[in-house]
């Protein structure tokens, strides 16, 4: 593994690491693994709404807000323009790792002044939001990302830097409360009392990353790109409007960043063995009832951030290539396989059909919905393989799944992950 990384800094790496799904892929365990060797981690989009599970000889973490790379001493931990912070959570976030003895300090975790601030408002307008739609819920995880981004866009946005500038930061937020005011009640003083606690405390990380960023890439340093979610939660390209607000594609990575003149030289997507989706809307290959249960407990699909039962179903060809081309992806990661062991069959979904027509594209809108999959089983392989640590060493059923799963998408898979500690994966060669 080690020459592997060496590899990826000797060559100065851009590296992107994203979601090839609906999300909880495993992107956060693949980044703590393949981090080793890159100097930088950015998060590029997304706020506390991800929820990144990493095990490693540190202990196990979770990670909202974070890059996944704070884990590794030796890391400089970026928090890109692209994001959506809230100030509080990220205070607690730092504070529990740090008692979990990750040490974090300005050296090691710069936040970008262009990154926007999710505001005590912004919760309240998605908890609003999400209570009025009822049945048509879109499966927010109510923690203000869509006002934020949605206020971003409407030019009504508090970005981080703004905090450098109480004064200024104050007669802004006086004139922006009057808007909110038009649609809610929200009060200048708790706003003012709820920066000046937390907003204070994040000062010391605040930094023109792009700067940043841009002296490090003349330096020849390795930079990886940490995405939330996955190809089919992205904002244009995914599930709308069972998005998320923020693009979660690897294209975006540069811009999010905080250098978007910046190119990618690889892009590693990070796909799951099986589906899960956390939230509502369109989702072909779901299960129900025992079955679903009996797969929900075997990979314990239960939201990192929010403790919500994810909903799950084999896995799916035409989304996952549908994830694989949106995302570029160069190689993957198959994550979780060590899940499947309990199956006698396992079932993949090889097509749609949609209304009475077969079609291995995937579909958007209506037509996503009234989607229906057509399923084939292959052979299960019963046996443990989280041991497993070379291709020789899985059961020949594991290894036809595999290769079956790589000529479905369309795409080399090079790590092949059987459990969820740093070091439970094997290289497909
Ligand atoms: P992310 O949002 O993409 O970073 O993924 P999450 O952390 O939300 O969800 C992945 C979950 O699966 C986490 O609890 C990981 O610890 C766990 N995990 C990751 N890879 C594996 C694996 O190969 N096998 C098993 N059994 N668990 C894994
Ligand atoms: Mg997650």
């Amino acid at each position: 593994m080690a020459h592997l990384c060496r590899k990826g800094m000797g060559k100065k790496m851009l590296t992107a690491i994203v979601g090839i799904n609906w999300g909880d892929e495993g992107k956060g365990r693949m980044v703590d693994l393949l981090s080793e060797g890159y100097g930088i981690i950015c998060r590029y989009q997304g706020g506390n709404n991800a929820g990144h599970t990493v095990i490693n000889d540190k202990g196990k973490f979770i990670l909202n807000l974070l890059p996944s790379g704070i884990l590794r001493d030796d890391t400089v931990n970026v928090m890109g323009a692209g994001m959506v912070i809230d100030l509080a959570h990220l205070c607690g976030e730092i504070n529990t790792l740090e008692k979990q003895g990750v040490e974090i300090t300005p050296e090691r975790l710069k936040i970008s002044d262009k990154a926007f601030v999710c505001l005590p408002y912004h919760i309240k307008q998605d908890i609003l939001e999400e209570e009025r739609l009822g049945d048509k819920k879109y499966g927010s995880t109510r923690r203000g990302i869509a006002p934020v981004y949605g206020d971003k866009y409407m030019k009504k946005g508090i970005r981080v830097g703004d905090l450098l500038d109480f004064d200024t930061l104050k007669s802004k937020l006086d004139d922006i409360v009057s808007w909110k005011n038009l649609t809610l009640k929200t009060e200048l003083n708790d706003i003012m009392r709820w920066l000046n606690e937390y907003g204070t405390k994040i000062m010391p990380y605040i930094d023109d990353t792009t700067e940043y960023l841009q002296s490090a890439q003349k330096n020849g340093k390795g930079i990886l790109f940490e995405a939330q979610l996955g190809a089919l939660r992205d904002i244009d390209y995914g599930i709308y409007p069972y998005t998320t607000s923020s693009q979660t594609l690897a294209a975006y990575a540069p811009i999010g960043a905080g250098i978007p003149g910046a190119k990618l030289d690889k892009i590693i997507g990070v796909m799951k063995a099986y589906s899960s989706c956390v939230g509502e809307g369109p989702f072909t290959v779901e299960m129900f009832g025992n079955e679903a249960d009996a797969l929900r407990e075997a990979g314990g699909e239960y939201g990192a951030a929010t403790g919500r039962a994810r909903r799950v179903g084999g896995f799916d060809v035409v989304a996952s290539r549908y994830g694989v081309e949106t995302q570029g992806a160069d190689f993957l990661a198959l994550t979780k396989l060590d899940v499947l062991s309990y199956m006698e069959k396992i079932p993949v979904c090889t097509a749609y059909e949609v209304d009475g027509v077969k079609t291995d594209r995937f579909p958007s809108g209506s037509k996503l919905m009234n989607a229906k999959p057509i399923t084939e089983y292959l052979d299960g392989f019963k046996a443990d393989v989280s041991k497993c640590r070379k291709m020789g060493d899985l059961p020949a059923a594991a290894v036809k799944y595999i290769e079956y799963i790589e000529k479905a998408v369309g795409c080399p898979i090079k790590y092949v992950s059987v459990g969820a500690g740093r070091d439970d994966y094997l290289i497909k060669d």
